[in-house]
């Protein structure tokens, strides 16, 4: 059986603490590696570790770091294959999907290349008499990000990129459930050029989170996973003085007004609802058609497109819709709220409760769910499912509608279908919710724009990738210098590098 250690000081390293968790493969319910679960003593001695080293990586020009940005992109982009085969192996998720994955972190790692200028402080020349004021951007040492199973390179890479670029060295924690991506991460960025000990990938569960929340050594904490751990490491990381964002869980709602391209609409949300199984932080899983008669032909175009939808493993090709999801318990988890739903009075238009496949009776494969007259105080309205199963909540006015966004306590993300710009103007002022589509169902932000969510779903003031990145992995030195007199030099004829 593969067993996956860790990657420290620039190489694998088997676990030591003796404690394993299996990686399961969710297409067929077999185990197919250990990974390690790291002691506070491994991951003690590696922050250690990355604090020796980080020295030098802090003081090297920001240009230099850029180019090792650089030739990660290159090497990415050579091993986009295995990358997404490792994914779609211990995830479930399609194969063209897992190249999704990979390819939205690497564009973070694109914008990562223009460091130098995103560094580049604030200078005030003569401040005072024969004073100038100047503030710099300063790596804030070692820094620690928590990531979540569902995308296992891409938010990996969102929480490295900017901190290895501005100068940090990072330990990164990834799911215990699909490690193998993460560890091939690291090997990519040694061979980019990469310092030993700049990139530490410590596998494990909570021992290793709480041994970095508790670690004085690190000084900043990027978490992504669900609501409640989020808060947990929040509330601890910060506790103990560290600067901390915590992005949580989400029940995104598509708002489809009686105006909107219905054709359009029920595509978007087909794609936006069950691709990836539904579980993606920003999938689409509350449908809110405004008025009756918009609610009974966006279900009419639905069911069908529901029902064509096909699943299967990844190896099964690649027009494949969607996979298994993650664990059986996430199964179990799905289908125990399906039931809460019909129990609660939802009409379930499309029951995948019964779904097999044959071949891979032992996957955690759950068909495709619709739910219609799902109403506010149900369970499936309130939860976050992470499955393939949607609900539509009917809404008799464009204020009821926006009503329901604005009362719930996720605020990741949303969209509205409409041809109005009127009407799309104003959800997109008032909603309180930090991704907004319009006729775009999954709003993510491209790598040189911020992610992030609003109410449960983030906590702590800056968001992930784009320039916000760059705010959190750094802290601002401002520097205030009087010169009496200047410091002449002999004539210099040519450039000077810059070393
Ligand atoms: P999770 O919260 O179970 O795990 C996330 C990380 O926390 C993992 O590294 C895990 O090992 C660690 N962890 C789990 N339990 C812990 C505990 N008790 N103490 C300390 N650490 C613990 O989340 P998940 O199931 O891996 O991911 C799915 C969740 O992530 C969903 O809720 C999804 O919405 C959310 N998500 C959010 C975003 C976003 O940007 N807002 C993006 C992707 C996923």
């Amino acid at each position: 059986m593969e067993q996956i250690g860790h990657w420290i000081d620039g190489k694998h390293v088997a676990g030591a603490s003796g404690r394993f968790a299996d990686v399961m493969n969710p297409a067929t319910g077999e185990v197919q590696a250990q990974v390690a679960l790291a002691s506070k003593a491994e991951l003690d001695a590696a922050v250690a570790s990355a604090a020796r080293a980080q020295l030098a990586w802090g003081a090297t020009n920001p240009q230099r770091r850029a180019r090792v940005m650089m030739a990660l992109v290159g090497l990415l982009n050579r091993d986009m294959d295995k990358l997404a085969e490792a994914i779609s192996r211990e995830h479930g998720k399609t194969f063209p999907d897992a190249k999704g994955d990979v390819q939205r972190g690497l564009e973070v790692i694109e914008f990562c290349i223009g460091a130098p200028h995103l560094l580049k402080g604030e200078f005030t020349d003569s401040a005072g008499p024969g004073i100038d004021m100047y503030s710099m951007r300063q790596p804030l040492g070692v820094v620690a990000g928590i990531t979540p199973f569902n995308f296992p390179a891409m938010i990996p890479l969102w929480k490295m990129g900017p901190a290895l670029a501005a100068g940090n060295a990072m330990i990164l924690k990834p799911s215990e459930r699909d490690p193998s991506c993460p560890m091939m991460l690291a090997a990519l960025c040694k061979e980019a050029g990469l310092p030993d000990g700049i990139l530490q990938v410590i596998n494990g569960d909570k021992e290793a989170v709480d041994a970095i929340l508790d670690n004085e050594t690190v000084q900043a904490v990027g978490f992504v996973g669900s609501t409640p751990i989020a808060q947990y490491i929040y509330s601890r990381a910060t506790a103990n003085g560290k600067r901390s964002q915590c992005f949580g869980g989400a029940k995104n709602h598509m708002i489809i007004m009686p105006d909107a391209d219905l054709d359009q609409a029920a595509d978007a949300l087909v794609g936006a609802g069950y691709g990836a199984a539904g579980e993606r932080c920003m999938a689409i899983s509350v449908a809110v058609p405004v008025g009756e008669e918009t609610a009974d032909r966006l279900i009419e175009k639905l069911v069908p497109r529901i029902e064509a939808l096909k699943v299967g493993p990844y190896t099964a090709g690649n027009d494949i819709d969607f996979g298994p999801v993650v664990t059986a318990a996430a199964k179990a988890n799905i289908l125990r709220l399906v039931e809460s739903g019909v129990a609660q009075g939802a009409k379930l238009v499309v029951d995948g409760r019964d779904f097999k496949l044959q071949g891979y009776e032992n996957g955690y494969f759950v068909g495709a769910h619709l739910f219609d007259h799902v109403t506010p105080d149900m369970d499936i309205y309130r939860t976050e499912i992470f499955g393939p199963v949607l609900s539509t909540v009917r809404a008799a006015s464009y204020e009821e509608a926006i009503g329901l966004a604005l009362d719930h306590e996720y605020g990741n993300g949303t969209a509205i279908f409409t041809r109005d710009g009127d009407t799309a103007r104003d959800f997109a002022n008032r909603i309180n919710i930090g991704m907004v589509g319009i006729n775009v169902p999954i709003p993510v932000p491209l790598a040189y724009h911020t992610f992030g969510g609003w109410k449960k779903s983030g906590f702590g003031d800056l968001n992930q990738h784009g320039p916000d990145a760059f705010r959190f992995y750094t802290r601002t030195k401002t520097v205030t210098a009087r010169w009496p007199s200047g410091i002449k030099e002999g004539a210099a004829f040519n450039f000077k590098a810059m070393d």
